[in-house]
């Protein structure tokens, strides 16, 4: 049994504690640093409201993480607005339709990346893409890895590939894609091809009345934009994708596959805004991959390590919400 003076005491000493307890949890983030914790990581995602324009589900004829499905169930619970599903060889028009219906509340795009398998630069593959129903068919990207760029960079310097535009003129099955995507109001997005041909498409597109026009992860070696082109092209009304799989890319990677392409990373993105400004920037991830982050954590990682290079969240903002937003006519 203790004494009365002694039970009094450690009432006393318990009550000093507990008022102490409390004042650390009712606070947030300044107190926990004074005692030594880091900043944990925000309740509300960073994704949320951020409209990704460049993922890679499965089903595909590569390795990927996550189906449409998945995907947009992880997306919506971070809060995200949008997805843009992308796949190199068949359209996603149809399956962003599924999943939009099976995944309510989050937006999801499609679209048709114009390599061999649909033809190459088939006007009649995009006619019929964005007629699917649903009306998710919002994307048309260039060739990718059948392009005469990406093969020549990638493959063998002597082969060639896939070509938009020669000596600046863009070709006659180039011409009859960009008056489609004039008509439907679709969004251009330029792929794997060479640096002119991304300048010669552009301002072909823009004397055509192409409205939204995307140069595809335009900073990194495909394709390569100088930055008087990336100034070019955006004075042409185009923006350029920044993905976050560029991030980690270059020698030094893990896969091989991530080996071949330079990286363009946070530090890049802040040079980029500097040298050609947020409004003219989106910041994608190209993510879906097998082994890798999920689309949805790499715009937190993206996010975070942009910041961290100096970019405001005013200009994170633009080009990771508004800018997405106004390509998709939302
Ligand atoms: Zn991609």
């Amino acid at each position: 049994m203790m004494n009365t003076s002694r039970k009094l005491r450690l009432s006393k000493m318990s009550g000093t504690l507990l008022l102490a307890l409390g004042t650390l949890l009712s606070s947030t983030g300044p107190a926990l640093a004074q005692v030594g914790f880091p900043p944990p990581p925000p309740r509300i995602s960073p994704a949320a409201g951020v409209i990704d324009m460049h993922v890679h589900p499965d089903p595909d004829v590569f390795g990927r993480s996550l189906t449409d499905i998945e995907l947009a169930t992880v997306a919506r619970r971070k809060g995200m607005r949008g997805l843009v599903l992308k796949n190199h060889v068949v359209t996603t028009a149809d399956r962003a339709a599924l999943a939009m219906q099976q995944v309510p509340g989050i937006e999801i795009w499609g679209g048709i990346v114009l390599n061999s398998s649909v033809g190459g630069v088939n006007p009649a593959a995009v006619e019929w893409m964005h007629r699917m129903s649903g009306g998710r068919g919002k994307i048309v990207w260039l060739p990718t890895f059948d392009s005469d760029k990406h093969i020549k960079t990638l493959v063998d310097k002597n082969k060639s590939g896939l070509r938009v535009a020669i000596d600046g003129k863009v070709t006659p099955e180039m011409e009859e894609v960009l008056k489609i995507i004039a008509r439907e109001n679709l969004v251009l997005a330029t792929g794997h091809v060479h640096p002119e041909e991304v300048v010669a498409v552009v301002k072909r597109g823009r004397e055509l009345g192409v409205k939204n026009m995307l140069v595809t992860h335009g900073l990194t070696n495909i394709p390569g934009l100088s930055l008087e082109q990336a100034k070019q092209v955006t004075a042409m009304g185009a923006k350029i994708e920044i993905c976050y799989l560029q991030f980690m890319t270059g020698p030094q990677a893990q896969y091989p596959w991530m080996t071949h392409w330079d990286r363009v990373d946070a530090k890049a993105v802040a040079q980029a805004v500097k040298d050609i400004g947020a409004e003219h920037l989106v910041l994608s991830t190209d993510l879906g991959q097998q082994g890798m982050m999920t689309p949805p954590d790499g715009i937190e990682n993206q996010v975070a390590a942009v910041k961290a290079a100096g970019v405001s969240q005013a200009d994170i903002d633009t080009m990771m919400k508004r800018n997405p937003a106004l390509l998709l006519g939302l």
